[in-house]
């Protein structure tokens, strides 16, 4: 008999994969399945991107890189969220990770402890209450509205925290919702932040640059009397359609840039060294790309919205950014959960209940619309006919 600690009975997972397992076993059995349940862009990684990354190969880039990532990466990502910062950052600070989920990990990680208290957003990435849990912290929902177009209000935020409040965990624009939390609302937010100075926060920019109908990103980083307690997250997965090449990065309070690189040491060494000349290909390269991929998720978004809104039962508000839509199905009369294992078998669609990301999730479905227009146009007929025939 093993006896494992009891955290990690405590881990949680990302349903998403066990959807993406379900779909795909269905589909082997020959049933037709449109999966709308995985998160990733359904474009290829550009082509300029896959060059550099072959070339660095040929080029003989085959071993061990520095733990925080090469130098020339380091100084683009600088750079590059040098724009969202509107002032000088220090390359230093920036560590290359294998994807976003490293430092968000390591982030609950540096902060969670029995007796401490994480806030993260709920509907949420799963990960983040999974991580907070396994540390022994308490996980404490801030509640996403619908009302607010799945956006934090400050107020929500400010009225949570407390005084074992180690780690705020933010996400905009957001998974599972596409909600955007505009500028006016984080300027509220940092105001209110001066009176808790002993508090980080983790600020998940994965999606900054997929905004939709002309929105600017209002990103944490843009305020520097945050600088000394900011982790920002982002990365190459969705921008650049890298999910599988493994790569992200973060930029890091200088008083724990030593501590995020020993865990990077102790865990993974560093990110494959060719994918990293290839990430920085992506940033230093031409951008038309990302513009054509966002333009494309927009139309479907469109699509998306447009279509489940005309679904008896169904109403889904705009999102904003990201490539995911969250409409609440409460006039269904069917729990989420209930309504994702029905539509998988039953209708051949995959989406992911609301509930696999949190509690408020309840009455809702994600949908993501990376996926082509045709496939997302024959999943709304599906389920309206499915629900049709229920009735
Ligand atoms: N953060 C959010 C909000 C995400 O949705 C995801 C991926 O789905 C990640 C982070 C992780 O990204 P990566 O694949 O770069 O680890």
């Amino acid at each position: 008999m093993l006896h494992p600690v009891a955290a990690l009975g405590r881990l949680g997972t990302e349903s998403a994969f066990e959807v993406l397992a379900r779909a795909q076993a269905l589909a082997e059995r020959g049933r037709s399945i449109v999966n709308l349940g995985i998160g990733q862009p359904d474009f290829p990684t550009p082509e300029h991107i896959v060059e550099a990354g072959i070339k660095a190969l040929r080029d003989g880039h085959h071993g061990y890189t520095p733990a925080a990532g090469v130098t020339p990466l380091r100084e683009a990502v600088a750079a590059e969220l040098e724009k969202r910062a509107g002032r000088p950052l220090d390359p230093g600070r920036v560590l290359i990770e294998p994807g976003g989920k490293p430092t968000m990990f390591f982030a609950i990680l540096a902060f969670g402890e029995p007796g401490a208290e994480i806030l993260y957003p709920d509907p949420g990435f799963p990960i983040y209450r999974s991580a907070i849990e396994f540390t022994g912290a308490k996980a404490v929902p801030l509640p996403l509205k619908e009302e607010n177009g799945f956006g934090f209000s400050a107020e929500d935020v400010l009225s949570r925290i407390a005084e074992r409040t180690r780690l705020i965990i933010l996400n905009s624009p957001a998974n599972p919702t596409g909600g955007v939390t505009g500028k006016a609302e984080v300027e509220r937010l940092v105001a209110g932040l001066a009176a808790w100075p002993e508090v980080a926060i983790l600020s998940d920019e994965i999606y900054s640059r997929i905004l939709y109908d002309g929105r600017e990103h209002a990103s944490l980083m843009a305020y520097p009397e945050l600088d000394d307690r900011l982790i920002l997250l982002d990365g190459w997965s969705k921008t650049y359609a890298m999910t599988g090449w493994r790569i992200g990065y973060a930029y890091w309070p200088k008083a724990l840039v030593e501590s995020a690189v020993r865990l990077a040491v102790n865990c993974h060494s560093c990110v494959n060294a060719a994918t990293q000349w290839a990430g920085l290909a992506a940033l230093t390269g031409p951008q038309d790309s990302v513009e054509r991929m966002v333009a494309a998720f927009d139309e479907r978004r469109r699509a998306v919205v447009r279509g489940l809104n005309a679904i008896d039962g169904i109403s889904c508000v705009e999102p904003g950014g990201a490539f995911y839509a969250f409409p609440n199905i409460s006039g269904t009369g069917l729990a989420a959960k209930r309504l994702e294992t029905a539509l998988l078998e039953e209708a051949g669609v995959a989406t992911i209940a609301g509930t696999s990301f949190g509690v408020y999730g309840e009455g809702y479905l994600r949908l993501s619309y990376a996926n082509s227009l045709d496939n997302i146009l024959e999943a709304l007929q599906r389920i309206e006919r499915w629900l049709q025939e229920r009735r």
